[in-house]
């Protein structure tokens, strides 16, 4: 049943150029949002009026334009704190995306803080850019690694991972919301329980982002990561946010210019944060980019986050009613991600048929191998929707699954 919502994803789609275009006859249904957003027209202008009126390196000019461009990036730095509700913009570290914001945190608080016999507690569901930065830390220091498992319907269960949090426990670090499943997890009571135990907690925000309210004071977590390109802005520009007092004791990750205090060939001293983080020249438009794109965001998320959870229901009824679907997470907290198999239909075959209905899905593994191999499948087929999907692409959707269903 298609639900009525007050928003307006028609005026909303004519925002984004690209959901105007064709994909061959077809119109383009994209369905693939949790891999990459596409781009609202302010955030599109944004990055040409930087490069076009504003471009200068930053920090460093003491002319007039590099000044323009150093409040253009520190701005963003702001907008970004009020979007994650951080206490300051320092705690607010730019970063290439999710990936490298948590590389940071296991390389530097990992190195300086694991030693044998501790342990990093993680998830079943967890992307690898949250797994693989911690074996590698452990490899190096000896500490271990734990992990909790997943319910039959995909949910975190909840009880066994807070039995693995012991006092051996440094760190607990998990998603969000799962980008294979959809689930969201209980962060709040995760990140309490965590630290009852005395251990960190890091969220991997880079689908929660997209699709929650953020407030890393509500949710009490030490470290949270996400990506700029999968909340409507652009690629290589993503932040970690960390507690003033857990960054500023941490040691630099990477190191070159605009981190350093003093650089003598007998030592160097570096700066405090966020600078300490931000080695080199960085992502400055992307930075300006960002923050157009998560006022924008923050502007409509409230109507756009009903939208979607309508869009999920509409959704999961139509692919429910087609036999030979199984759906694969069927949380009762979801973002608007299905994953899915089709009987007698490999997810490569099934996601190069729908593309020639103009619909783009991910396929295969979505960089969760272990969670794949816990639901026993090599892959599944990724329907992500975002607030700019109509119930009209999920009918067309549902209508060339039918007919696919009916090749096989
Ligand atoms: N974590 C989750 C849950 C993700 O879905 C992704 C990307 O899909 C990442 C981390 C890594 O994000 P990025 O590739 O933007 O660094």
């Amino acid at each position: 049943m298609i639900e009525n919502t007050t928003f307006d994803p028609e005026k909303i789609r004519a925002d984004f150029p690209i959901l105007a275009k064709k994909s061959g006859t077809r119109d383009l249904i994209y369905f693939d949002n949790a891999a990459t957003s596409q781009k609202p027209r302010c955030v599109i202008e944004a990055i040409e009026k930087f490069y076009a009126n504003d471009n200068a390196n930053i920090h460093r000019g003491l002319y007039h334009l590099s000044a323009t461009a150093t409040s253009d990036f520190e701005n963003a730095r702001k907008i970004v704190a009020k979007f994650l509700n951080a206490r300051e913009p320092r705690e607010c570290i730019f970063t290439r995306g999710a990936t490298e914001a948590i590389n940071l945190v296991a390389a530097s608080w990992g190195r300086k803080n694991l030693r044998a016999g501790d342990e990093i507690l993680l998830t079943q569901m967890e992307h690898h850019a949250n797994i693989v930065p911690w074996q590698i830390v452990a490899e190096e220091t000896g500490a271990t690694i734990r992990v909790a498992p997943i319910l039959p319907d995909g949910s975190l269960d909840v009880a066994a991972w807070k039995n693995l949090l012991s006092a051996r426990t440094k760190i607990a670090a998990f998603a969000h919301t799962s980008n294979a499943l959809g689930t969201k997890n209980p962060v709040r009571e995760l990140v309490a329980a965590a630290h009852s135990a005395g251990a960190l907690a890091l969220i991997d925000g880079a689908q929660g982002a997209a699709h929650s309210r953020i407030d890393v004071q509500e949710s009490g977590c030490d470290f949270f990561a996400f990506s700029g390109h999968k909340v409507l802005g652009p690629t290589g520009i993503g932040v970690l946010y960390g507690k003033v007092d857990l960054l500023s004791a941490m040691p630099p990750y990477q190191s070159g210019g605009d981190m350093i205090e003093k650089v003598d060939f007998a030592g160097t001293t570096f700066r405090g944060i966020p600078e300490r983080f931000e080695a080199g020249t960085p992502n400055i438009c992307g930075a300006v980019g960002l923050g157009v794109a998560l006022e924008y965001f923050q502007k409509i998320r409230a109507g756009a986050e009903a939208h979607e959870s309508a869009l999920l229901r509409y959704a999961t009824q139509k692919l429910e009613a087609i036999p030979s679907i199984k759906i694969l997470g069927t949380a009762r907290e979801k973002a608007p991600v299905i994953s899915f198999v089709m009987r007698g239909v490999h997810p490569s075959d099934l996601g190069t048929l729908l593309d020639t209905y103009g619909v783009a899905v991910r396929v295969g593994h979505h960089c969760a191998m272990p969670l794949m191999k816990v639901l026993g499948v090599t892959g599944t087929v990724r329907a992500s929707l975002a607030f700019y999907n109509t119930f009209a692409e999920i009918d067309a959707f549902a209508d060339a699954l039918v007919e696919i269903e009916k090749m096989f």
